[in-house]
């Protein structure tokens, strides 16, 4: 057994002895026949590890100590990963709803009766009355694939994705300010940063692995500065915690910003060769003042001011934010408050000086690349620009006229169902049921669908609703690439095929694809075909991945995009030389006033609340709540409560309580614990039904990314007699 290193320890200590590189029971099943050099299927930053194989099973894993992102290192998600390859709860045959509940059927009917019913709701509603769903946990291949799909063999506008709910206000806020949606800096910059400003990321739960990162930096001296309303395990050993009030990040930007302005500790000569609109910025931060800040946010003025010194002394430093600041219906907002203080500061395009959204899905980068998003052509291309049309019309052979255009993003197409608007929906690897805001109507949706088609390996929440459903695949069951938080495209191995009747994914669109009547669109005989297919229609747009090939890719550790030619070595720190994606080459402040939250505490709802993640779960918990050491680490949600309001409600530890917003209530257990504000509690969302956090939370969006706004509701505790 490898050496356990500090972040090892770390989790020993927290969580248990789990990050062993032994399976609870040994290596019970032998020796493996062959050692599989691929990648945690769980969250953005894609560890390398190696699977151990068996007789066409996954019986363990093995570190993989020469990727240079993890270097061996995996957290409990990843150490347990294998353990559902042989879960009982696998589908292995296609099922099709009767009125006894759901019938094992043959692939050519369920194929057959999902085209009949496509084109039936599509003669009889149009075209955009059937929609597409799919996920950002799937390879760049699929995500393509996905794409090409919906635009030419559905013909449907309304195609759009899980990550909707996920990185998209990072996304819009990045294209907004440098022109191109990508972290600025590989993560080996961060060791090299003297100062750290991670905003609204609960790193140690959610990126794991990435905390070796913090910590080495700190070891090099670098300060770190937490901004969140909880004392995340990050923030305990911090330099600075500022505990916001859920809801006001932008204030608590403006308020940083103000500092740094009234000092005179911004970069005047970057700003002025390599940016626009400081000066309407800078107006507006004056009002921000640290009290006026303090007054919002409930972070200390000393404090405010404190991180504008640290910041400026470090001289040069990261900023990194994750869901805390862009699950809002300001999410864009709050991303592009935070942007500014980089830009003003000139800390980007440097190593160890940059910036970064830290991504939650695990191809939540690469996912949000390649066209499945409403607005979205491969290449990062832009459905509304006549030009990226017409070169991706050529590519695939079809009229311009024919592309369909921008349609409705992923909550907005569930608010179609329940309107009647949308008939017929075709998902894969999405879970609305648990994922989206307000879980009830959700459900009512899925009720009203006349057909509803979902492809996944197990029968999540949302598949229980559906007329058919498609056994696909697991991660380990096909060839592909994914791409990393950091842009870094690495390369997924097969190491299994899939069990009983299962079928790739990729296999079951264009079967579909095929009976649709555009088989000559989709003649893939391998993932590999597909991601040079992908490859080639990237070429000359923002995410260019045309010098990339998976042999390319396999050799060099992963590719960091834009790689425009097979001799370019990738481009791992974005920016250098002050050089941005906008045609004039310079990055844009944007101002924007602070706002309240779409739904604020009242006397009827006096109590914040805001949810988030845990380390041994993952998203809507289709499969980490399926492994049994993960689900033994947190069962079940539990709601963290301060123990000063615990206290005034008379409410002791692992008491239930009853939550309950405007929108519904759930009952669960209480956690009294210190790390939170008094005035917030923090539910899990991993779980589904009476147990989802999101039949609380509140859909309202965000008006450029469309992201619903989970980090912040009004809410009350009411005890159970
Ligand atoms: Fe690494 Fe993330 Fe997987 Fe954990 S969940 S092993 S941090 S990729």
């Amino acid at each position: 057994m490898a050496t356990l290193t500090q972040p090892e320890q770390h989790y020993i200590d927290r969580y248990g002895p789990t990050p062993s590189y032994v399976p609870a029971g040994g290596w019970e099943n032998g020796e493996p026949d062959k050692l599989v050099k691929t990648h945690c299927c769980f969250c953005g930053v894609q560890c390398g590890i190696q699977l151990k194989v068996k007789d066409n099973k996954v019986i363990g894993f093995e570190p993989w100590e020469e990727f240079p992102v993890n270097q061996g290192k995996l957290c409990p998600k990843g150490v347990k990963r294998y353990l559902q390859n042989e879960h009982p709860d696998r589908i292995l045959a296609p099922l099709e709803r009767t009125e006894h509940g759901f019938n094992e059927t043959t692939w050519e009917q369920s194929l057959d009766r999902t085209a009949s019913e496509i084109q039936r709701i599509q003669a009889q509603y149009g075209k955009d009355a059937f929609a597409f769903l799919g996920g950002a946990s799937m390879t760049n291949e699929k995500a393509y694939l996905n794409g090409k799909f919906a635009r030419i063999a559905l013909g449907t506008k309304n195609i759009d994705y899980n990550g909707r709910l996920c990185m998209v206000s990072a996304g819009a806020a990045n294209k907004m300010a440098f022109g191109i949606d990508r972290c600025a800096n590989p993560w080996s910059d961060i060791p090299k940063a003297k100062a750290l400003i991670i905003a609204g990321s609960n790193i140690a739960e959610c990126f794991p692995i990435l905390t070796d990162y913090v910590w080495k930096a700190r070891d090099n001296g670098c300060k770190i500065i937490i901004i969140d309303p909880r004392i995340t395990p990050i923030a305990r050993t911090a330099d600075l915690f500022l505990p916001v009030r859920p809801g006001r990040d932008s204030a608590l930007a403006h308020g940083i910003l103000h500092e740094l302005v009234k000092q005179d500790w911004v970069d005047h000569e970057f700003i002025n060769a390599h940016t626009n609109g400081f000066e309407a910025v800078r107006d507006l931060v004056k009002e921000y003042t640290p009290e006026y800040t303090e007054k919002i946010t409930g972070v200390p003025a000393s404090s405010i001011i404190e991180c504008a010194k640290i910041w400026h002394e470090a001289g040069n430093a990261m900023l990194l934010h994750a869901r805390g600041i862009e699950h809002h219906t300001k999410g864009v907002e709050n991303v592009l408050s935070y942007i500014n203080i980089v830009l003003a500061s000139g800390y980007i395009g440097k190593e160890g000086s940059g910036y970064g959204t830290i991504t939650g899905q695990g191809n939540g980068q690469g996912g949000r690349e390649h066209g499945q998003r409403c607005n979205q052509l491969p290449g990062g291309r832009d459905i509304n620009n006549p030009e990226h049309r017409e070169h991706i019309a050529d590519f695939w052979g079809v009229e311009e006229s024919s592309l369909p255009p921008e349609g409705l993003t992923a909550c907005e197409i569930l608010n179609a169902i329940e309107t009647g608007e949308i008939k017929g929906l075709l998902s894969i690897s999405f879970n609305p049921l648990v994922s989206i805001p307000d879980s009830e109507r959700t459900r009512k949706a899925l009720e009203k669908l006349e057909f509803f088609a979902c492809i996944d390996f197990f029968l999540n929440e949302t598949a229980r609703y559906a007329d058919i459903f498609f056994p696909g695949s697991l991660q380990e069951e096909d060839e592909g690439t994914v791409t990393t938080g950091e842009g870094r495209c690495v390369r997924l191995r097969n190491s299994v095929s899939p069990p009983g009747q299962a079928r790739l994914d990729w296999q079951i669109i264009q079967g579909l694809a095929d009976r649709l009547g555009a088989k000559k669109h989709f003649n893939f005989n391998s993932a590999g075909e597909i991601f040079q297919e992908l490859t080639a229609a990237s070429k000359g747009g923002t995410n260019d991945y045309s010098g990339m090939t998976y042999d390319r890719i396999e050799k060099e550790n992963g590719i960091f995009w834009p790689c425009p030619d097979t001799e370019h070595p990738g481009t791992p720190r974005l920016f250098e030389g002050g050089q941005f994606n906008h045609p004039d080459g310079k990055a844009k402040f944007f101002a924007h006033p602070y706002r309240a939250p779409d739904e604020d505490v009242d006397s009827d709802f006096p109590l914040f609340l805001t949810t988030g993640r845990v380390v041994s779960q993952y998203l809507s918990g289709t499969q980490t709540r399926r492994i049994g050491n993960l689900v033994d680490q947190y069962p079940e949600p539990l709601c963290e409560i301060h123990p000063l309001l615990a206290e005034k409600l008379g409410i002791r530890d692992g008491e239930k309580i009853t939550v309950k917003t405007r929108r519904g209530d759930m009952q669960l257990p209480a956690q009294v614990v210190k790390t939170i504000r008094p005035d917030t509690l923090f539910i899990p969302y991993h779980w589904a039904g009476k147990k989802a956090a999101n039949q609380l939370t509140n859909r309202a969006l965000d008006p450029i990314s469309k992201i619903p706004e989970f980090k912040v509701c009004a809410c009350r505790i009411e005890k159970l007699s």
